[in-house]
């Protein structure tokens, strides 16, 4: 059998252990590339990612 692994939806995504880590991440985008990010739980990983905001 092949061992099969399974990848997450979100595995290549930027991934912050906390919430306070990932607000800071999206402070970082709006200021450098100037656009609007806004932290969310994972409920894949468990972990904080971005997503924009329109
Ligand atoms: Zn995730």
């Amino acid at each position: 059998m092949e061992n099969e692994e399974k990848v997450l939806p979100c595995a290549d995504k930027l991934a912050l252990d906390t919430k306070k880590q990932a607000e800071a991440a999206a402070t970082v985008a709006d200021y450098q590339r100037n656009v609007k990010l806004a932290p969310y739980k994972c409920q894949h990983c468990g972990l904080w990612h971005l997503k924009s905001v329109y």
